[in-house]
């Protein structure tokens, strides 16, 4: 059985006391909410204060990105042995940071690994661009980015991977829940010729794209989707809350 995950994407939004704000409008409900793992995100300098304000919660704590290095001068950069210390996901290969800091297949490979090495739990990004999407690529460049992104990896024991279409990203246009449900299909059929057939059945993938409280459940009851990664809908308390209200009841009546 493959326990369902709502992970909140903040991006670059929320000062400090904003962070503090969003949380203390949903950790108490957002706690009561069983059989879905909830994972908040919030940026780097938050994690700290976040991570206090939800000890002893059944929230779960993720930065957005990770350097490969563990330490060096590498002037900027957070090491994965400094995010182990402070919560427990990461998400890696975001399209933004490919699109905006140039991160290639192979610095996602190395990021996996690294985090995979100090025990944090990759949240692992792929997905199509718009033309690649209209050029009917899906599935070839779905393919490569799962492959490249795990590339020297034995042990994929913590990974989840999200499924992100990058045009359904921010956009108000999420993928239709066939589209999602095929491409995660697709993911797992790769995961099986990688890693086998149990590491696929077991493995958690998300849908990424416009998620909202509006859409969530025709996503959720697609049998391939085990979760959504949410954006611009994590930073309103009522929606995500309702996103992980809605996802509980979907899977749970399975
Ligand atoms: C994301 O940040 O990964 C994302 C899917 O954003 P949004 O929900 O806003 O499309």
């Amino acid at each position: 059985m493959r326990v369902p995950m709502i992970v909140g994407n903040w991006k670059m939004n929320t000062t400090l006391s904003g962070a503090v704000e969003l949380v203390n409008k949903m950790v108490r409900e957002l706690d009561e909410i069983d059989s879905v793992d909830k994972v908040l995100c919030p940026p780097f300098i938050s994690l700290a204060k976040i991570g206090k304000l939800i000890k002893g919660s059944s929230i779960k704590l993720g930065a957005q990105n990770v350097y490969f290095a563990e330490k060096g001068a590498y002037t900027g950069e957070i090491s994965p042995l400094m995010l182990a210390e402070l919560c427990e996901f990461v998400i890696i290969g975001h399209s933004e940071r490919r699109k905006y800091f140039n991160e290639t297949g192979e610095i996602v490979n190395q990021k996996v690994m690294a985090a995979l090495k100090v025990g944090l739990k990759p949240i692992l990004c792929v997905g199509e661009k718009l033309a690649e999407n209209e050029a009917g690529r899906t599935e070839e460049v779905v393919t490569g980015q799962v492959s490249s992104s795990l590339a020297g990896i034995n042990d994929i024991n913590g990974l989840t991977i999200a499924y992100e279409p990058v045009w359904a990203i921010g956009t108000g246009k999420a993928a239709t829940r066939e589209q999602a449900n095929e491409t995660i299909g697709l993911i797992r059929r790769i995961i099986s010729k990688l890693y086998g057939e149990k590491v696929a059945r077991d493995l958690r993938i998300l849908y990424g794209g416009s998620v909202t409280a509006d859409n969530a459940t025709e996503f959720m009851q697609q049998s391939e989707i085990d979760g959504a990664l949410v954006g611009g809908a994590s930073l309103k308390a009522d929606q995500f809350l309702s996103i992980v209200r809605q996802t509980a009841e979907i899977k749970q009546t399975r």
